[in-house]
């Protein structure tokens, strides 16, 4: 494919940014930004503009299936159907064995959402298992579960349109500057405009995004529901509250009100370390706004009490009435670029496709029989790290792990090592050797990567993108369809019989008929002559919705939305010790991506922080006799890491912070962050408690 244009959606964040490729015999793959597209109207970040390189360099890709017949032996090259004549012989025989329990599929929330819907029907309707799961999981499931309980259903109720339209942004637990960076651009670019616009970004770190704040709220880690329980009672205080909006199109105010004005300035601003005064100035700049968005990330939603914050922060929207109105809402940011897509298809262990719900007997009828199955099991499949678990304790014997990266990415990452040493039987479907976890494969299959397969993505927003194949995928590699599609006729699995990606897109399409994501009358298309739609897409003419609930009418039974009570207020992750007396952070770093597989190959990009460094505030510098530039030694329960020292007074005193990128390195796996972070989880979304782990430091 020589000489081509076409346009396509950035592989890496949830923004979703519209992309110009080239191709040709001179200069191989070229980007730049669609000026057309509504997401970043020609904008690129860092990572955006330097994605070619990542297609270009094919030094690192896995070429030819390769497969290994015992633990004992070295992996060799073997032919497709040799591959998956042995997956399908294993998995079939685990199965017969020790029962549809004891296999398992980890995958992606960069997967296409053809390759989520394709694989999730798969393993819940004809493996008959629910033990799938997505490194969503990690990301975005408390953000889940808290739209569930507020709105009825899992829905982002704005558009990145309404950021033009808002005054006030209350930006809380991420950091927007580095890791969404086009949309960042767009609420600064409204500022230059409009100077009075107020910024607030509630974060233990001064970020990137908190230097251009107007307000930042340095906080302590774990204590931001006591911060937006304290800024609600000030808003019900000072008359801020939207009387007509929380009367008609809300339940359980008045519990909330009752709790809320039972909570104290002084002790909250104890707890929090913000002053009582910063507390009063950011509920009066919300009350005051017009346009109130709030924003927030994994600050949030990696917690041991996730699904909590999220919960308290979306509180803060209904009591202001500022839901389903032009420039206001709360806005969760996805991290990865179709997590989104893939809860639409249920791509999580409790989730079916259409947000139908596992648990709900008359939702897995509904699937079973638009599958043309039997049944969907009624058991809760294993979550990100419940699957994990099982792996090391030998109840689960296979797993099946597509286009991530978990050796890296989980917590306590020299567990998940040992879980995969003493899995049975590991199938690693990726596109570079450099993925750690591929190591531990017994079989590796090649995956075809961005550009070299055709499907589709839903970003932050609920924009549904069309992505094209550009280039053909290097040696054998194949899509994830068409290795999906092999494995099923490999199994006998009828349902299956699908001679394109379209068509999977179509059967998807037709199953949302009715429901709530109601994109029934979309098509590639009509995605590829009119480019992308906000879902719902209900019928023909339909242009897409920006905003949802502009009738102020929610998914719950009542149509109302309901105001949540905290199970726990204050945080019940394991609390900073004398042997542990610091609260570690992790997070990512501007120019890098997830476990570095893609970005760690560009030169350019690894020039803004070559390695990781640790931050710590001057005053625990101090206490701890280092100094900026020390090597130092992090430790936890867990593990340990070696790193560079950074004094620095961007970060609160207690608290230290380490970027999340790094794997093993020549056998060492000192540089990995994950080697430290606790195995806590949220009791409803399963999300690991990544921002709050005891740790100690030292000089080494
Ligand atoms: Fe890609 Fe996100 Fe950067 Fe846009 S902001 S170019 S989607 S990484």
């Amino acid at each position: 494919m020589q000489n081509t244009e076409i346009k396509t959606t950035c592989s890496y964040c949830g923004v979703g940014c519209g992309i110009i490729v080239k191709n040709d015999s001179k200069n191989g793959v070229t980007v730049t930004g669609d000026k057309d597209h509504p997401v970043n109207r020609g904008m690129l970040c860092s990572k955006g503009m330097n994605l070619h390189y990542v297609v270009n360099d094919t030094s690192d890709r896995i070429l030819y299936p390769e497969m290994r017949w015992s633990k004992s032996h070295p992996k060799e090259r073997v032919s497709w159907d040799t591959a998956l004549d042995r997956a399908s012989a294993v998995f079939s025989s685990i199965i017969k064995k020790h029962g549809p329990d004891s296999v398992g599929f980890y995958i992606s929330g960069q997967c296409l959402t053809e390759e989520y819907y394709l694989v999730n029907k798969l393993v819940k309707g004809f493996l008959k298992t629910n033990n799938i799961d997505t490194n969503s999981r990690l990301c975005m499931s408390s953000a889940v579960a808290g739209y569930k309980k507020t709105f009825g259903e899992d829905s982002v109720p704005i558009a990145y349109a309404d950021i033009e339209l808002a005054d006030t942004f209350l930006i809380t637990g991420a950091n927007p500057a580095f890791c969404h960076p086009i949309l960042f651009r767009r609420i600064e670019q409204h500022k230059e405009k409009n100077p009075k616009i107020k910024i607030i970004v509630v974060d233990p770190r001064r970020t990137d995004s908190a230097i251009a704040a107007d307000l930042h709220l340095q906080i302590l880690p774990g204590t931001d529901i006591v911060l937006y329980h304290a800024i609600g009672r000030r808003l019900i205080e000072k008359g801020y509250v939207d009387s007509d909006f929380v009367r008609n199109h809300t339940e359980n105010y008045q519990a909330y009100k009752e709790m809320v004005m039972g909570s104290s300035y002084e002790k909250a601003s104890k707890l929090c370390g913000v002053s009582v005064s910063d507390i009063h100035l950011a509920a009066d700049i919300i009350g005051k706004a017009k346009g109130f968005i709030s924003m927030w990330a994994m600050g949030l939603n990696q917690s041991a009490i996730g699904v909590d914050k999220n919960t308290a922060l979306l509180n803060l929207s209904l009591i202001t009435g500022q839901v389903g109105k032009p420039g206001s809402g709360p806005f969760s940011l996805t991290g990865q670029p179709n997590a989104m897509g893939g809860r639409e298809v249920g791509g999580m262990a409790n989730l079916l496709a259409v947000h139908k719900e596992l648990s709900n007997p008359e939702h897995r009828k509904e699937v079973a029989s638009f599958w043309g199955v039997d049944s969907i099991s009624e058991k809760p499949g294993l979550t990100a790290t419940e699957m994990f678990d099982a792996l090391e304790s030998g109840k689960m014997k296979a797993i099946w792990i597509i286009c991530t990266n978990p050796m890296v990415s989980l917590p306590d990452a020299r567990r998940v090592e040992k879980a995969l040493a003493n899995a049975k039987f590991v199938v690693v479907q990726d596109i570079s050797h450099n993925a750690d976890t591929a190591k531990f494969a017994d079989l590796l299959l090649p995956a075809a990567g961005w550009l070299e397969k055709e499907g589709t993505m839903t970003n932050s927003e609920r924009r549904i993108s069309y992505l094209p194949k550009g280039i053909n995928a290097p040696g054998e590699a194949l899509s994830d369809v068409e290795i999906l599609l092999n494995f099923a006729k490999k199994m006998k699995f009828s349902g299956f019989n699908f001679n394109n990606t379209e068509a999977i897109y179509k059967e998807y399409c037709l199953m949302t008929k009715g429901t709530n994501i109601d994109v029934s009358y979309l098509n590639y298309s009509r995605l590829k002559n009119e480019g992308t739609f906000q879902w719902p897409v209900p019928d023909y003419g339909h242009p897409g919705t920006p905003r949802l609930f502009a009738d102020k009418k929610f998914f719950t039974p009542s149509q109302k939305a309901i105001f949540n009570i905290p199970t726990s207020i204050e945080n019940t992750s394991e609390l900073p010790s004398e042997k542990y007396p610091f609260i570690l952070t992790t997070g990512r770093i501007r120019d890098q991506w997830h476990t570095m597989t893609k970005t760690g190959k560009v030169s350019r990009l690894m020039t803004h922080t070559p390695s990781p460094v640790l931050e710590i505030n001057p005053i625990d510098a101090y206490k701890t006799k280092i100094k900026n530039g020390d090597i130092v030694v992090v430790s936890s329960k867990n593990g340990e890491v070696r790193v560079k020292a950074k004094v620095t007074d961007t970060i609160k005193e207690g608290v230290l912070f380490l970027p999340m990128h790094w794997g093993k390195q020549l056998d060492n796996d000192l540089n990995r962050t994950n080697n430290l972070t606790n195995t806590i989880v949220d009791p409803i979304s399963k999300e690991p408690d990544f921002k709050y782990t005891i740790v100690a430091v030292k000089k080494y």
